[in-house]
């Protein structure tokens, strides 16, 4: 095996892992301070609620719900993992480097990954315009959840 072939069959076992156990699955509790969404993606089934809790301007808790393809949850985990306990500011930052970086693979160009830890990994779903919506479902979910928790005055 070369170098690529063996970080690409690192990259798939922890995107299985993932896929197997999602981090952060959990049914949403809509407690204080607690902001929801909701997408579907028509093409693949996948359908997912999400919620974040913010304190102090941070995400002191997250969680996302519902049912979808192996990429919807892997991309969900690994996401969710890292803007765990980030402001809401650098989760929206790290969102947006995330969907460019899904962008830059499919024009074939360098992506910046800087910040995105394991996200990395799933970035190459780019190549495959049909998936990129299961990779970025629940990522446009939380924005839409960070937008409502900004425009709430009491967080
Ligand atoms: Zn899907």
């Amino acid at each position: 095996m070369n170098q690529k072939e063996v970080s690409r069959q690192l990259y798939r076992q922890v995107m299985m892992d993932h896929a197997r156990a999602p981090h952060h699955l959990h049914p949403l509790k809509k407690r204080a301070n607690t902001f929801f969404a909701k997408k579907i993606n028509q093409s693949c089934g996948d359908a997912y609620g999400v919620e974040v809790e913010i304190e102090k301007g941070r995400i002191r808790r997250l969680a996302f719900d519902g049912d979808g393809c192996a990429i919807s949850m892997a991309a969900s985990s690994m996401l969710f993992d890292q803007v765990q306990g980030k402001t809401i500011e650098e989760a929206e930052s790290i969102i947006r480097r995330y969907f460019d970086a899904v962008v830059a693979v499919g024009c074939k160009q360098k992506p910046d990954v800087t910040g995105l830890g394991e996200l990395e990994m799933i970035i190459h779903v780019g190549h495959y315009p049909s998936r990129v919506k299961c990779a970025t479902l629940t990522g446009h979910a939380l924005s839409d959840a960070l937008a409502k928790a900004r425009m709430d005055q009491s967080v």
